[in-house]
Protein backbone atom coordinates (compact mmCIF):
# COMPACT_ATOMS: atom_id res chain seq x y z
CA UNK A 1 0.00 0.00 0.00
CA UNK A 2 1.90 3.55 -0.95
CA UNK A 3 1.15 6.07 1.92
CA UNK A 4 1.87 9.38 2.62
CA UNK A 5 2.92 9.59 6.17
CA UNK A 6 3.18 13.60 7.45
CA UNK A 7 5.40 15.16 10.15
CA UNK A 8 3.66 17.77 12.14
CA UNK A 9 6.18 19.39 14.44
CA UNK A 10 5.26 19.64 18.56
CA UNK A 11 8.49 21.72 19.35
CA UNK A 12 11.29 22.97 17.28
CA UNK A 13 14.45 21.34 15.79
CA UNK A 14 17.08 22.25 13.45
CA UNK A 15 16.54 21.13 9.73
CA UNK A 16 19.62 19.20 9.54
CA UNK A 17 18.90 17.83 12.99
CA UNK A 18 15.35 16.97 11.39
CA UNK A 19 16.44 15.40 8.17
CA UNK A 20 19.25 13.52 9.72
CA UNK A 21 16.21 12.03 11.89
CA UNK A 22 13.99 11.79 9.91
CA UNK A 23 16.25 10.07 6.85
CA UNK A 24 17.62 7.32 9.89
CA UNK A 25 14.01 6.32 11.17
CA UNK A 26 13.38 5.97 6.92
CA UNK A 27 16.47 3.49 6.70
CA UNK A 28 15.82 1.57 9.67
CA UNK A 29 12.07 1.02 8.67
CA UNK A 30 13.37 -0.36 4.92
CA UNK A 31 16.13 -2.21 6.71
CA UNK A 32 13.35 -3.93 8.96
CA UNK A 33 11.09 -4.52 6.00
CA UNK A 34 8.53 -2.74 7.26
CA UNK A 35 8.65 -0.49 4.01
CA UNK A 36 10.20 -1.07 0.29
CA UNK A 37 13.07 0.72 -0.84
CA UNK A 38 11.81 3.37 -3.07
CA UNK A 39 11.07 6.04 -0.48
CA UNK A 40 10.95 10.08 -0.80
CA UNK A 41 10.62 12.29 1.63
CA UNK A 42 9.30 15.78 0.83
CA UNK A 43 9.34 18.99 2.32
CA UNK A 44 6.46 21.80 2.55
CA UNK A 45 5.48 23.64 5.56
CA UNK A 46 5.53 19.89 7.09
CA UNK A 47 7.86 17.37 6.27
CA UNK A 48 6.01 14.18 4.91
CA UNK A 49 7.32 10.56 3.81
CA UNK A 50 5.50 8.63 0.80
CA UNK A 51 6.58 4.96 1.22
CA UNK A 52 5.21 1.54 0.49
CA UNK A 53 3.87 -0.62 2.96
CA UNK A 54 4.23 -4.01 2.16
CA UNK A 55 1.19 -4.87 3.67
CA UNK A 56 -1.72 -2.54 5.08
CA UNK A 57 -0.40 -2.74 9.08
CA UNK A 58 3.34 -2.69 8.53
CA UNK A 59 3.85 0.76 9.58
CA UNK A 60 2.12 -0.47 13.32
CA UNK A 61 4.71 -0.56 16.18
CA UNK A 62 4.23 -3.60 17.12
CA UNK A 63 6.89 -4.74 14.22
CA UNK A 64 9.41 -2.29 15.19
CA UNK A 65 12.77 -4.10 15.31
CA UNK A 66 15.51 -2.32 17.77
CA UNK A 67 16.37 0.60 15.29
CA UNK A 68 13.05 1.61 14.39
CA UNK A 69 12.05 1.38 18.13
CA UNK A 70 14.96 3.82 18.71
CA UNK A 71 14.36 6.43 15.64
CA UNK A 72 10.44 6.21 16.14
CA UNK A 73 10.75 6.89 20.06
CA UNK A 74 12.60 10.18 18.64
CA UNK A 75 10.12 11.17 15.88
CA UNK A 76 7.41 10.65 18.40
CA UNK A 77 8.82 12.87 20.94
CA UNK A 78 9.22 15.72 17.84
CA UNK A 79 6.33 14.65 15.62
CA UNK A 80 2.77 14.02 15.34
CA UNK A 81 2.75 10.96 12.54
CA UNK A 82 -0.32 11.12 10.14
CA UNK A 83 -0.78 8.31 7.68
CA UNK A 84 -2.85 8.58 4.26
CA UNK A 85 -3.13 5.51 2.06
CA UNK A 86 -2.96 6.83 -1.31
CA UNK A 87 -3.55 3.52 -2.91
CA UNK A 88 -1.93 0.48 -3.82
CA UNK A 89 1.70 0.48 -5.37
CA UNK A 90 1.22 -1.60 -8.63
CA UNK A 91 4.68 -2.37 -8.87
CA UNK A 92 4.89 -4.18 -5.83
CA UNK A 93 2.79 -7.42 -5.46
CA UNK A 94 0.58 -8.91 -2.87
CA UNK A 95 1.81 -10.19 0.22
CA UNK A 96 1.67 -13.52 2.11
CA UNK A 97 -0.86 -13.46 5.07
CA UNK A 98 -0.16 -17.64 5.44
CA UNK A 99 -0.62 -18.65 9.17
CA UNK A 100 1.57 -21.25 8.33
CA UNK A 101 3.99 -21.97 5.65
CA UNK A 102 5.90 -25.33 4.49
CA UNK A 103 8.41 -23.89 2.37
CA UNK A 104 10.18 -20.37 0.78
CA UNK A 105 11.62 -20.01 -1.68
CA UNK A 106 14.92 -16.95 -1.99
CA UNK A 107 14.81 -15.10 -5.25
CA UNK A 108 15.32 -11.77 -7.17
CA UNK A 109 15.82 -9.65 -10.50
CA UNK A 110 17.05 -6.71 -11.93
CA UNK A 111 14.63 -3.64 -10.44
CA UNK A 112 12.66 -6.09 -7.77
CA UNK A 113 11.66 -3.49 -4.82
CA UNK A 114 9.65 -6.62 -3.06
CA UNK A 115 11.39 -9.22 -0.54
CA UNK A 116 13.33 -11.80 -1.59
CA UNK A 117 11.57 -14.75 -0.19
CA UNK A 118 8.71 -15.89 -1.92
CA UNK A 119 6.06 -18.30 0.22
CA UNK A 120 5.54 -21.69 -1.70
CA UNK A 121 2.35 -22.16 -0.20
CA UNK A 122 0.47 -18.59 -1.90
CA UNK A 123 3.58 -17.88 -4.80
CA UNK A 124 3.25 -14.05 -2.58
CA UNK A 125 6.41 -12.44 -1.06
CA UNK A 126 6.64 -12.16 2.70
CA UNK A 127 7.56 -9.64 4.57
CA UNK A 128 10.77 -9.42 6.29
CA UNK A 129 9.72 -9.03 9.86
CA UNK A 130 7.67 -11.58 9.77
CA UNK A 131 10.72 -13.94 9.18
CA UNK A 132 14.00 -14.82 11.42
CA UNK A 133 16.70 -12.25 11.25
CA UNK A 134 19.14 -13.58 8.71
CA UNK A 135 22.27 -13.98 10.24
CA UNK A 136 23.83 -14.49 13.91
CA UNK A 137 24.00 -10.80 15.87
CA UNK A 138 22.18 -9.27 12.53
CA UNK A 139 19.17 -7.33 14.14
CA UNK A 140 17.70 -6.04 10.66
CA UNK A 141 17.67 -7.32 6.84
CA UNK A 142 20.12 -5.42 5.71
CA UNK A 143 22.40 -8.49 4.66
CA UNK A 144 19.47 -9.47 2.25
CA UNK A 145 19.15 -6.44 0.73
CA UNK A 146 23.12 -5.92 0.16
CA UNK A 147 22.55 -8.84 -1.74
CA UNK A 148 19.08 -7.80 -3.31
CA UNK A 149 20.83 -4.86 -4.46
CA UNK A 150 24.17 -7.09 -5.56
CA UNK A 151 22.04 -9.62 -7.82
CA UNK A 152 19.61 -7.12 -8.91
CA UNK A 153 22.79 -4.65 -10.47
CA UNK A 154 24.38 -7.91 -11.76
CA UNK A 155 20.96 -8.98 -13.75
CA UNK A 156 20.42 -5.67 -15.02
CA UNK A 157 23.94 -5.70 -16.69
CA UNK A 158 23.39 -8.91 -17.84
CA UNK A 159 19.59 -7.96 -19.57
CA UNK A 160 20.92 -5.18 -20.82
CA UNK A 161 22.86 -6.78 -23.11
CA UNK A 162 26.41 -6.56 -21.80
CA UNK A 163 25.81 -10.66 -22.21
CA UNK A 164 29.89 -11.29 -20.42
CA UNK A 165 30.60 -14.50 -19.60
CA UNK A 166 31.43 -12.61 -15.76
CA UNK A 167 27.74 -11.57 -15.20
CA UNK A 168 26.11 -14.93 -16.71
CA UNK A 169 28.33 -17.04 -14.92
CA UNK A 170 27.53 -15.23 -11.39
CA UNK A 171 23.55 -15.57 -12.07
CA UNK A 172 23.85 -19.27 -12.95
CA UNK A 173 27.28 -21.14 -11.09
CA UNK A 174 25.98 -22.76 -8.47
CA UNK A 175 29.77 -21.64 -6.78
CA UNK A 176 29.75 -18.12 -8.06
CA UNK A 177 30.10 -15.42 -5.20
CA UNK A 178 26.77 -14.34 -5.72
CA UNK A 179 25.27 -17.44 -5.23
CA UNK A 180 27.40 -18.53 -2.60
CA UNK A 181 26.50 -15.59 -0.40
CA UNK A 182 22.29 -16.33 -1.87
CA UNK A 183 22.82 -20.04 -0.11
CA UNK A 184 24.67 -18.89 2.86
CA UNK A 185 21.75 -17.26 4.02
CA UNK A 186 18.95 -19.27 2.62
CA UNK A 187 20.66 -22.29 4.49
CA UNK A 188 20.36 -20.24 7.87
CA UNK A 189 17.07 -18.70 7.45
CA UNK A 190 16.53 -22.68 6.68
CA UNK A 191 17.81 -23.75 10.14
CA UNK A 192 15.92 -21.13 11.88
CA UNK A 193 12.46 -21.63 10.33
CA UNK A 194 12.77 -25.41 10.48
CA UNK A 195 11.64 -26.07 6.79
CA UNK A 196 13.26 -25.72 3.55
CA UNK A 197 14.18 -22.46 2.29
CA UNK A 198 15.34 -23.16 -1.66
CA UNK A 199 17.61 -20.99 -3.41
CA UNK A 200 16.42 -19.94 -6.49
CA UNK A 201 19.36 -20.47 -8.92
CA UNK A 202 18.83 -19.50 -13.06
CA UNK A 203 18.94 -21.23 -15.92
CA UNK A 204 21.76 -20.49 -19.15
CA UNK A 205 19.03 -22.41 -21.75
CA UNK A 206 21.05 -25.41 -22.14
CA UNK A 207 24.93 -24.42 -21.72
CA UNK A 208 26.03 -25.82 -18.67
CA UNK A 209 22.34 -26.97 -17.33
CA UNK A 210 21.61 -30.79 -17.71
CA UNK A 211 17.47 -31.95 -17.97
CA UNK A 212 15.97 -34.90 -18.56
CA UNK A 213 12.69 -35.93 -20.21
CA UNK A 214 10.36 -37.49 -18.01
CA UNK A 215 6.99 -38.67 -20.11
CA UNK A 216 5.78 -35.53 -22.07
CA UNK A 217 8.06 -32.82 -19.79
CA UNK A 218 12.01 -31.51 -19.84
CA UNK A 219 12.93 -32.15 -15.84
CA UNK A 220 16.35 -30.19 -14.57
CA UNK A 221 18.86 -32.44 -13.16
CA UNK A 222 20.00 -30.64 -9.52
CA UNK A 223 23.65 -29.36 -10.15
CA UNK A 224 24.54 -30.07 -6.56
CA UNK A 225 23.75 -33.91 -6.68
CA UNK A 226 22.92 -34.92 -9.79
CA UNK A 227 19.70 -36.04 -9.39
CA UNK A 228 16.34 -35.12 -11.12
CA UNK A 229 14.48 -32.45 -9.62
CA UNK A 230 10.62 -32.64 -8.67
CA UNK A 231 8.34 -30.28 -10.82
CA UNK A 232 6.17 -28.60 -8.09
CA UNK A 233 3.83 -25.72 -8.57
CA UNK A 234 4.10 -22.90 -5.63
CA UNK A 235 1.20 -21.22 -7.19
CA UNK A 236 -0.37 -21.01 -10.66
CA UNK A 237 1.78 -19.04 -12.31
CA UNK A 238 4.62 -20.67 -10.08
CA UNK A 239 5.83 -24.32 -11.26
CA UNK A 240 9.42 -24.87 -10.07
CA UNK A 241 12.14 -28.23 -10.41
CA UNK A 242 13.23 -28.18 -7.13
CA UNK A 243 16.05 -30.89 -5.00
CA UNK A 244 14.77 -31.15 -1.93
CA UNK A 245 18.16 -33.13 -0.56
CA UNK A 246 20.14 -29.71 -1.88
CA UNK A 247 17.13 -26.78 -1.60
CA UNK A 248 17.78 -25.98 -5.04
CA UNK A 249 15.14 -24.93 -7.77
CA UNK A 250 14.81 -24.14 -11.06
CA UNK A 251 11.93 -21.97 -13.22
CA UNK A 252 10.06 -24.96 -14.94
CA UNK A 253 10.87 -25.05 -18.43
ZN1 LIG B 1 1.84 -17.59 1.80
ZN1 LIG C 1 20.38 -32.01 -5.34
Amino acid sequence: MFCKIELFAKQSIAQEDAEDLIWSFLCSLERNGQILKSYTLTKNENYAMYVTLPKSDSFDEKYDGVYVKRDRKRIKEIYDCILTPMGENVESGQYCGCKKRSAVEMQTYSRDQDSVFTCCDCGKPIAYYELPFPAESQEDYCLVQNWQENYSSMDMLWMNCLCDRYTGNQRVKLDSALNKQEIEIAEYMSKKLGYPVYYHLECDYGKSIKAENVGDQQIHICPKCGRIMERVSFSEDHERDVCKECNLSYDAH
